[in-house]
């Protein structure tokens, strides 16, 4: 199925959970792609109680939409971790309290009675979601793009001439762990320097902890803007390594959209004017860079539209 053909308005109802490390998403979408009810609430841990909770978050946006379950044609569940689509199961998903192999898609499936239910890496569900979004703002469609997370680690979801690039090992995007310092800060991966101890949530929390108890990326670029040196310092440094994953991507895949979502996105638009302005700063010495327009490919992933559970939504219609 083409998931942007007119066809789109016979599906039916879906819904798409974007199951997170601390918080779970969740959307109602009408036949035609559209938000028709939201849900948010905390993660729960471990297998069963992850299933549950989907489904207990499935049956509450149907509630509150008065959609009845018969309508409901599917549900996509986003996971972050090694998810097998065909079989419909997720392993290495450590931050969900999911140890080994688990067959997710099919305890959420029994819990809501036998609904067809299907599994997808969590980057991957949001690339297909920034794809959906940008085409409903306006920007036409988008068949080669990046969603790149900035949150606790650095990590892209890829989409190829219209299709998800997963790879034989799904490591496709897991840019987050090519080296960018040489001999530089330790990584959970058994390397040094990896770019997400540079390009992430948690690098700003290490090179800028929190002061008032707000998001540490805020308080940066909130010093850094009124003139603080060392936070100029601290902020330039991160842009440069966001600017380097940036770079990564569109030299190995030429894609055409670059979409910032993460928990660091939240900044706004102080992040994409840093980013802008610092591949600007890189594209002045080259004109290599500057014909590629590295900063014209830049969005940010939107306020307020959870691109993942989106995605979800849409992997619930099948065919992707
Ligand atoms: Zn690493």
């Amino acid at each position: 199925m083409d998931r942007h053909s007119t066809a789109d308005e016979q599906v039916g109802h879906t819904v798409g959970v974007d199951v997170g490390g601390t918080k779970t998403a969740t959307v109602l979408l009408d036949g035609a792609g559209r938000v028709v009810a939201q849900d948010r609430t905390p993660t729960r841990h471990g297998v069963e109680a992850v299933a549950r909770g989907v489904a207990d978050a499935v049956r509450r946006v149907l509630h509150d939409a008065h959609v009845p379950a018969d309508r409901l044609v599917g549900v996509g569940v986003g996971v972050p971790g090694v998810v097998d689509p065909d079989g419909g199961s997720v392993a290495n998903a450590v931050n969900l309290g999911v140890e080994g192999r688990a067959p997710l898609a099919a305890l959420v499936s029994d819990a809501l009675g036998g609904t067809r239910v299907r599994l997808e890496n969590d980057l991957n569900a949001a690339v297909i979601g920034a794809a959906h979004h940008l085409a409903a703002s306006g920007e036409g469609r988008v068949d080669d793009l990046a969603f790149v997370a900035l949150g606790t680690g650095l990590a892209a979801g890829i989409m190829l001439d219209g299709r998800l690039r997963r790879g034989p090992h799904q490591a496709a995007g897991e840019i987050g762990h090519l080296r960018y310092v040489p001999d530089g800060l330790p990584c959970k991966c058994g390397q040094t320097g990896c770019l997400e101890r540079y390009a992430s949530g948690s690098a700003i929390d290490a090179a800028w902890p929190s002061r008032t108890g707000r998001p540490a990326p805020v308080e940066l670029f909130e010093a850094a803007a009124a003139g603080d040196p060392d936070a100029v310092r601290v902020r330039e440094d991160f842009v440069g390594a966001v600017a380097a994953a940036v770079r990564v991507l569109v030299l190995t895949c030429d894609v055409g959209r670059i979409v910032i979502g993460g928990g660091v996105s939240q900044l706004g638009a102080p992040l994409l004017d840093a980013l802008v302005a610092e591949l600007e700063r890189q594209a002045a010495g080259s004109p290599f860079l500057a014909e590629a327009d590295l900063p014209g490919r830049l969005r940010l992933a939107p306020a307020g539209v959870p691109v993942g559970a989106v995605g979800a939504g849409l992997v619930g219609r099948g065919g992707i």
